[in-house]
């Protein structure tokens, strides 16, 4: 810590007379313009993150408990808990827990407390915390079919919580699921899968999901109307049978505007193959334009980041999906992986906790824009899109459980839809990464690595017009299955717990 100190006072100089004078918000904008700096170089060493560190430190020191205090320490923690992810220093874990617990006692209702709640669970899952702060525990689950086409699932816990549901729709590998994320939430020792040999609702399990428990309703029918009410601490969710919709065209629901983004471009090629050197920015490009054409026939509005060969930044991206009022952001990238083995499809969703691997590839994705960056020189030092881009970044969260859903679904379309006609195509699964052109898009955003360029195999597949095209075919069915669901799942207004009535 100490010497972190000196090299600061070294690294920032001037900057630190400031400082000592700057309000709140000016420190702040300070610490998140080093942060960006960082975030987008693509060898960041540990030495640079400590003015970043440092910065964040320097708020909390002078104003710990102004409006800023918690998002700094929402940031620590994410920052402490990557740099444990990587480097494996167990001071870094304790520092990250160590700041989740003190936002979560300090500033328990600020913005990032539900964030911070979820990092403090995958960091530290046994936490006093939860006990002490009122995790819930889930006693148990039963199903009460009500008839052929009704059923009640009652979920009882020991103290009321927060919940999200969502729904994955029915297709040909399985039926319609429901589930509910339960917020901070353990299982207790007598919390069961339940099955139901009648009724629309064959069985109820649980999962992890982002640190949440995910209650998962297996349902025997394809489309259902779905109440959940909360009862003080117990959770009925009321399922029965809806009439399936009479066509399955194009009503878009509230998904409507779809903005698909062509990976690099320009100066920016992207990786390029093994063996035919394949650029990835002409495929991504061949494969939006024609994912475009995919889901504009099914009645969607498309923008395009991008519709011919040239250069735009990651940021600008991510500014043409706000500004053009997206419902949906669908990045599309090319893979290259060291193993000229390794074959297949990775999807994305922006995520700052993330595994080594996810990372490396992240930082290869932010590589090209940094070096561009660099060569325009200080210019943007200082103009407000650097402070927007950690506010749009915490914003971004917010949307990461949808994100996650459109996600698997065009994964599971591509591998599934692809793999009869092309043979297999492996899929790596829905994972998370810090993909910059992600950070701060106000709407669910996810990334696809199609396949990869170091792969003869898959390399000349994304050569080919028939896999693009199938690559194309599979994002609009998937966009189609998620508007569907959106449609079909009945936005429920919460009640107002008013004592315990049933
Ligand atoms: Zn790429």
């Amino acid at each position: 810590m100490w010497k972190m100190s000196a090299a600061v006072v070294a690294l920032v100089g001037s900057g630190a007379a400031i400082a000592q004078t700057g309000s709140e918000s000016e420190l702040w904008a300070r610490a998140v313009e080093r942060d960006r700096a960082v975030v987008a170089s693509a060898r960041a060493t540990r030495g640079d993150w400590r003015p970043v560190i440092a910065g964040y430190e320097r708020l909390l020191a002078r104003f710990p408990m102004g409006p800023r205090a918690a998002d700094a320490l929402l940031r620590l923690a994410q920052l402490e808990w990557n740099f444990y992810q990587r480097w494996a220093a167990t001071r870094d874990e304790r520092s990250a827990v160590a700041r989740l617990r003190r936002l979560l006692t300090k500033h328990e209702k600020s913005p990032s407390a539900r964030e911070a709640w979820n990092l403090l669970a995958t960091a530290s899952p046994k936490d006093p915390l939860f006990r002490r702060r009122g995790a819930a525990r889930i006693d148990g689950v039963s199903i009460n079919a009500t008839g052929e086409k009704t059923a009640r699932v009652t979920l009882s816990l020991d103290r009321p919580t927060t919940y999200e549901r969502g729904s994955v729709p029915a297709d040909d590998t399985g039926p319609l699921r429901v589930f509910l994320d339960v917020a901070r939430a353990v299982l207790g020792p007598k919390a069961a899968p339940v099955e139901s040999a009648l009724g629309p609702v064959a069985r109820v399990r649980f999962g992890d999901h982002l640190g949440n428990v995910r209650v998962v309703l297996d349902l025997r029918i394809a489309s259902a109307r779905v109440v959940v009410r909360p009862h003080g601490a117990t959770v009925t969710v009321d399922v029965s049978e809806e009439a399936p919709p009479v066509a399955r065209a194009v009503q878009a629901g509230p998904i409507r505007r779809i903005i698909i983004d062509a990976g690099h471009g320009g100066i920016d090629g992207g990786a390029v193959g093994r063996r035919y050197k394949t650029r990835e920015k002409v495929v991504t490009l061949a494969m939006a334009r024609l994912t475009a054409d995919k889901l504009r026939e099914r009645g969607f509005e498309v923008e395009l980041t991008r519709d011919d060969d040239k250069y735009v930044s990651l940021e600008d991206r991510t500014t043409i999906a706000n500004r053009e009022n997206g419902d949906l952001f669908i990045s599309i990238h090319a893979n290259w992986n060291p193993s000229r083995k390794r074959q297949g499809v990775e999807t994305y969703v922006l995520n700052l906790s993330d595994d080594r691997y996810a990372e490396k590839i992240a930082r290869r994705e932010n590589g090209p824009v940094h070096r561009k960056g660099r060569r325009k020189g200080k210019a943007r030092v200082g103009s407000g899109s650097n402070l927007n881009f950690i506010l749009a970044d915490l914003a971004t969260r917010a949307s990461v459980a949808e994100s996650s859903r459109i996600a698997k679904l065009i994964h599971d379309e591509i591998v599934r839809g692809l793999s009869p006609h092309f043979g297999k195509v492996p899929g790596h699964g829905v994972r998370q990464a810090l993909f910059y052109v992600l950070v701060g898009t106000k709407m669910p955003a996810v990334l696809v690595e199609t396949s990869h360029l170091s792969n003869a195999i898959d390399e000349a597949r994304l050569r080919s017009l028939a896999y693009q095209t199938g690559i194309a075919e599979a994002i609009a069915r998937a966009v189609v299955a998620y508007s569907n669901r959106a449609d079909r799942v009945v936005p429920v207004a919460p009640v107002a717990p008013t004592g315990s009535k049933g």
